[in-house]
């Protein structure tokens, strides 16, 4: 999607576009900000702008060359079909480019910065006039990456150029931190979260209802206004929310009902991962119902106590996904993170 398609990231898309005309760009950008904000949107329309030949420095979106940027691959590991927009993401290709012995359950190899990254980048770019990297969720990358990275991010070729995208800035080595220039990504209005809704053919009203809960994450409102798709996780989401009540033997059974495999790693993960979008969203409602002048004595103390429950599960649901980052037994995390929120609940 060129710039002029990315809404509501005015401040970010003014450096960018001031820095480019100007030639003066930092080779080594930092988009920082929440989920679902634009980041990546904004990466690409970068890499039309610099690679677009009828409109050089905007991009047009639409010409051959945008198009093969914006467009996957439907064979082998889904990167742009354009040559010269390198897309580095944990898990993204095949034992047939990292090597056999390459494991990326919990972070981006070394192995892939160096195949996918340094081994191409001393050479000139196959077509545009630079070659751009965009790393997917850049805190990912393990220490050997993010090292392997660090000269390349330092003194980069002059035809190249880097994108690191995250929203946990915090994990990243400092080093790479004071290598790159942060570029920040707030938050959309709701009005623009309604929009960007409505242009995908959201039905109004529940355009509108999606956009004021999701809290300036078109991720969120996506999910929010498209239930369908997330039947599954909405049972897994409820399972987990009442091991947090509930008889204790039906908590156990909840928990153990994950093995350790890395498949079951990554279904908890994304589990959590609902359950804390979840409580955000209930917790948006109970404030929202709130500053509208809501309830009063028995009904606040009960929303009161709704709003300590969904913020306890919010963050119990961080903590264990934080310690399945970390390596830990699946099972076990999972148990001994719901047996210590029901003793505090
Ligand atoms: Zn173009």
């Amino acid at each position: 999607m060129p710039f002029r398609d990315v809404l509501g990231q005015d401040l970010a898309l003014e450096t960018i576009r001031r820095g480019l005309a100007r030639g003066r760009l930092h080779h080594a950008l930092l988009f920082v900000g929440p989920e679902g904000v634009g980041k990546e949107l904004t990466a690409f329309g970068l890499a039309c702008a610099v690679t677009c030949e009828r409109e050089p420095g905007e991009g047009c979106g639409t010409c051959p060359t945008c198009h093969r940027v914006l467009t996957v691959s439907s064979e082998g590991a889904r990167v742009p079909l354009h040559p010269d927009v390198v897309v580095v993401e944990r898990g993204l290709y095949g034992k047939e480019i990292l090597g056999r012995s390459t494991d990326e359950k919990t972070d981006i190899s070394v192995d892939q910065v160096r195949r996918v990254v340094l081994e191409k980048i001393n050479f000139a770019p196959h077509e545009a006039r630079e070659r751009i990297v965009i790393v997917r969720h850049a805190e990912e990358m393990s220490a050997g990456a993010a090292n392997a990275l660090l000269k390349t991010l330092e003194e980069p070729p002059g035809h190249t150029r880097f994108v690191l995208l995250t929203s946990r800035p915090g994990e990243l080595l400092s080093t790479i931190r004071s290598r790159t220039q942060p570029i920040r990504f707030a938050l959309l209005r709701d009005e623009v979260v309604e929009k960007i809704l409505l242009a995908r053919g959201v039905e109004p009203s529940l355009a509108r209802q999606s956009a004021e809960l999701a809290g300036g994450s078109v991720e969120v409102a996506d999910a929010l206004a498209d239930p369908s798709q997330s039947e599954e996780r909405t049972q897994a989401v409820e399972a987990l929310r009442r091991a947090s009540q509930g008889p204790l033997h039906e908590a156990l059974e909840i928990t153990s009902s994950y093995g350790n495999s890395g498949e079951d790693r990554r279904l908890l993960a994304g589990h959590l991962a609902a359950l804390q979008t979840s409580e955000a969203i209930e917790l948006r409602k109970l404030v929202l119902a709130g500053a509208r002048g809501g309830a009063e004595g028995a009904d606040a103390a009960r929303d009161d106590a709704r709003i300590d429950a969904a913020l306890a599960r919010f963050a119990t649901a961080r903590a264990v996904e934080a310690t399945l980052d970390r390596n830990a037994n699946v099972p076990l995390a999972l148990e001994s993170g719901w047996l210590k929120l029901r003793r505090s609940t």
